[in-house]
């Protein structure tokens, strides 16, 4: 059992999950508590410029942060959780780490990342030479992530034939009908084949495929493809564990209005794991660490009573860039599309705001 506490007799805080939430967590708490933070990787990711990356891969150069560059004071495990008991996480590389308060913030799950950012930036060079070798490309999910690399991939290779499947009836269901509207006018208009209510067997694709056949049975020839549909949350994980019972039927963790897992008097779920409803977003993910860190820091000086609750974002606020220059923006009193939004999300993607926060400087790296 590994029981260390820093031998500074500061409380123990397991954080597993290094994504926005559990990164921002851990830079909060480092000097206040000893903090161990568990990820696979031994970076952040911005996965918000995931996408622009692919399309320029030094761009990925500010969005993989190495954790010990804002993780200065505590502890860094780069292996995954695999349970936890009312004490101790338990990680695959065999280490138990004690705990006095635990965050779960494992977010959704990614399964072809690579531990090292060296390996991360090459994939995404490898990616963007699969791009540039094509003369024609199939995205497959026409979901925030669809849309978005449709746009990316529009914008710096507009000769590429690109195709854009979609099980659904509109684009981008997770807003409202008018920015659906916008992006499918967009996309047209750069010459992207959008075809709605049609499938690709996931099965029947593999990395060579270069013929794929929808589901109304259409074929659609493309040199390579890109599957951008829904992650799974990662929770399979917690499925036989103490918080088995918190679970929802969509595998989130349910929090109380202090974002403590129901029940728990001493366990935090915080950013896309939990079922606080609004739409996952990583400001949503920075907020929630902010308002769990202050809960628990005042639950250990015993000022319980002091707690702050989570106000949820309004679901209907979202942004969805469609390359460098153009976005849509859906607020609760209009939805707008064009150069001012973009000037807003689509230019640097949150990325330099999103490094600020974390104390780095938003465009120089280290
Ligand atoms: C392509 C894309 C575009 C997006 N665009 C935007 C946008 O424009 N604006 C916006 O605000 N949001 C955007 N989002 C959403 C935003 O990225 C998420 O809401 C945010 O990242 C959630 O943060 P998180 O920390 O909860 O989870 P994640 O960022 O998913 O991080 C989870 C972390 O947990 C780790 N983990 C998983 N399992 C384990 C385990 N068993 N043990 C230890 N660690 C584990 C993972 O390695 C990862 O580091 C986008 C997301 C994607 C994928």
């Amino acid at each position: 059992m590994d029981a260390h506490d820093g031998g500074c007799g500061l409380r123990r805080v397991a954080v597993v999950g290094g994504g926005i939430a559990g990164s921002m967590i851990s830079k909060s708490l480092q000097f206040f508590a000893h903090v161990t933070l568990i990820d696979p990787k031994e970076y952040l990711e911005i996965p918000y410029g995931s996408l622009r990356s692919m399309v320029e891969p030094c761009f990925a150069e500010r969005t993989l942060i190495n954790h010990s560059h804002y993780f200065t004071n505590g502890r860094l495990i780069t292996s995954p959780a695999v349970d936890i008991t009312e004490s101790q996480v338990l990680v695959a590389d065999g280490r138990h780490v004690v705990f006095d308060f635990l965050v779960v913030a494992t977010g959704h799950h990614h399964p072809t990342l690579p531990t090292t950012r060296t390996q991360r930036l090459h994939q995404y060079t490898s990616e963007n030479e699969r791009i540039r070798g094509a003369k024609s490309i199939l995205i497959i999910g026409g979901g925030p992530t669809g849309v978005e690399l449709a746009g990316e991939i529009a914008t710096e290779f507009p000769d590429k034939a690109i195709t854009l499947v979609h099980d659904g009836p509109r684009l981008l269901e997770f807003i409202g009908p008018k920015a659906s509207d916008k992006a499918l006018r967009w996309l047209i208009s750069k010459r992207v084949n959008v075809k709605l209510e049609q499938t690709i067997d996931l099965n029947d694709v593999s990395d060579g495929t270069t013929s794929f056949q929808s589901s109304k049975g259409e074929i659609i020839r493309a040199d390579c493809h890109f599957v951008c549909t829904g992650k799974p949350v990662a929770s399979a994980w917690l499925q036989k564990s103490i918080l088995k019972s918190c679970l929802d039927s969509h595998g989130r963790l349910m929090v109380d209005g202090y974002l403590r897992v129901k029940g728990r008097h001493n366990v935090f779920a915080i950013g896309d794991i939990n079922d606080i409803r609004e739409s996952k977003q990583g400001e949503c993910a920075k907020r929630q660490a902010k308002v769990a860190a202050k809960n628990m820091k005042m639950i250990m000086v015993g000022k319980e009573s002091k707690m702050e609750s989570y106000v949820p974002i309004s679901p209907t606020t979202a942004m969805v860039s469609l390359g460098r220059k153009q976005a849509i923006a859906q607020f609760s009193f209009t939805t707008m599309s064009g150069i001012l939004p973009a000037f807003i999300k689509s230019r640097d993607l949150f990325v330099g705001k999103t490094r600020k926060h974390l104390g780095l400087h938003p465009t120089l790296l280290d």
